[in-house]
C-alpha cells in the first residue's frame, strides 16, 4: 500500500476541512431552525423544523375557534391609561369582507363571537357593528353574540334595531367614583361615565339583552369597595381583570400608552377579590389567566399571539383560512377552560327575569 493512499494530500485536506465546516454549519442551522420554529415557540408551532413549511398534521389538528374576540376597530373616544388595544391604525375592513371572515370562522366551529375595539360603537355610529351582530345571529345562527363597549356612544335606537340579535352587552367600568374614572381616563371630557352605565343597564333590561360589567383593577381603584354598586346593577357576570402590560400597546418604546403606573401586584389583586367575595357573579382574571386564553382577531382578521408579552399577528383568516391562521394564535385552550371561558352564553338559555 502506498503511503499516499492513507495520507491525504494538502488539496484533499483542504476539501476535508471545507466539507467538515459545511456539515457543522448545516447542523447549527438545523438546530437554530428547530429552536425558532419548534421548541422556542412552543409545541403548537405549525412550522416544520426540517423544511420551514407548514406542518399539515398540525394544521389538520388546529384548535377550534369556539369563542372569538374580533377587535374590528382600534379607534376609541376614551383615553384609558392602561388601554391594551390602542389606536395604532384606523383601519376597518369593508362590511362584506368582515362578514366573509365571520362565515369562515363559523364553518370552522365558532359558537361565540364578541365584538370589541377600540370602541365598537364608534365606527359608522354603531351601524357597522349592528349589521355584523344581526348577520351573526340571523344568518350564521351563532349561539352567542356579544359586545364589549365603554357605553358612551350607545343610543336607544340601536337597541330598538339590533337588540333582538344581541345576547350579551358588557360595559367597561372601573370605578363608581367619577373622579377615579377621570384619573384613569375612562371618560370623554367631563361627561359622566356612570350615567351611561345606569342608562344602558335599563335598556338592556327593556330590550332583553344580558348585561355584563368589565372592570380593570389598577392602582387607582384597587382600594375601592364596589360591592353595593355591583349588587344594585346585578350584571349576569362581573369580569374583574388585573391590569396587564403588553409590549407595543401599553408598555415599551413603540407603545401609545405607558401603563406601568397602573400595574398592581398579585397580592393587591387578591385583596380586591377577597373584599368582593360576597359578589356571586364576580369572575376574576389574573394576568396569568388572561394572557393567552383569548382568541383575539385584530382589524385585519389576524390572530394575535400574546405569548411573548406582545401581540404577534398571524396571516389574515381572509388570506389563508382559519385553520392555518389559528396555528399562530398562541391560544391556550386549557387556560380558556380553566378561566371559565365556556359558560351559558346564549340569552335564550340564561333564564333571566326581564
Ligand atoms: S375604552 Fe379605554 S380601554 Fe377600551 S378601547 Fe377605549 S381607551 Fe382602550
Amino acid at each position: 500500500m502506498q503511503l499516499s493512499s492513507i495520507v491525504a494530500s494538502p488539496k484533499q485536506l483542504l476539501q476535508l476541512c471545507i466539507s467538515t465546516l459545511h456539515c457543522l454549519l448545516a447542523s447549527v442551522f438545523s438546530k437554530v431552525s428547530s429552536w425558532t420554529a419548534g421548541t422556542c415557540k412552543g409545541s403548537t408551532s405549525p412550522v416544520s423544523p426540517v423544511d420551514g413549511k407548514l406542518d399539515q398534521n398540525k394544521v389538520q389538528n388546529a384548535t377550534t375557534p369556539t369563542s372569538v374576540n374580533y377587535h374590528f376597530t382600534r379607534k376609541c373616544n376614551y383615553k384609558c391609561g392602561f388601554c391594551f388595544h390602542t389606536a395604532k391604525t384606523s383601519f376597518v375592513l369593508p362590511l362584506e369582507e368582515a362578514k366573509r371572515g365571520l362565515k369562515l370562522l363559523k364553518e370552522s366551529g365558532m359558537e361565540k363571537i364578541n365584538f370589541s375595539g377600540g370602541e365598537p360603537f364608534l365606527h359608522d355610529k354603531g351601524e357597522f357593528l349592528g349589521k355584523l351582530v344581526q348577520f351573526c345571529k340571523q344568518d350564521l345562527q351563532l349561539p352567542s353574540v356579544s359586545i364589549v363597549s365603554n357605553g358612551s356612544m350607545i343610543k336607544e335606537k340601536w337597541f330598538q334595531k339590533y337588540g333582538d340579535y344581541l345576547d350579551i352587552l358588557a360595559i367597561s367600568c372601573d370605578s363608581f367614583d367619577e373622579e377615579t374614572n377621570q384619573l384613569i381616563g375612562r371618560a370623554q371630557g367631563r361627561k359622566s361615565h356612570l350615567d351611561n352605565l345606569y342608562k344602558i343597564r335599563n335598556w338592556c333590561q327593556q330590550y332583553k339583552v344580558a348585561f355584563k360589567i368589565n372592570s380593570v383593577i389598577n392602582t387607582f381603584n384597587v382600594d375601592e369597595d364596589m360591592t353595593e354598586s355591583i349588587t344594585q346593577l346585578s350584571p349576569v357576570r362581573w369580569k374583574v381583570f388585573q391590569c396587564l402590560l403588553t409590549d407595543g400597546e401599553n408598555a415599551g418604546e413603540k407603545a401609545l400608552r405607558e401603563a406601568e403606573r397602573f400595574v398592581i401586584s398579585d397580592q393587591l389583586f387578591q385583596e380586591f377579590l377577597d373584599r368582593h367575595s360576597s359578589v356571586s357573579c364576580l369572575v376574576p382574571e389574573s394576568n396569568e389567566k388572561m394572557r393567552n386564553s383569548y382568541l383575539i382577531l385584530d382589524e385585519y382578521m389576524r390572530f394575535l399571539d400574546c405569548r411573548e408579552g406582545r401581540k404577534d399577528p398571524s396571516k389574515s383568516v381572509l388570506d389563508v383560512g382559519v385553520k392555518e391562521a389559528i396555528c399562530f394564535s398562541g391560544f391556550d385552550e386549557k387556560m380558556f377552560l380553566k378561566r371559565g371561558g365556556k359558560y351559558v352564553w346564549s340569552k335564550a338559555d340564561m333564564k333571566l327575569e326581564w
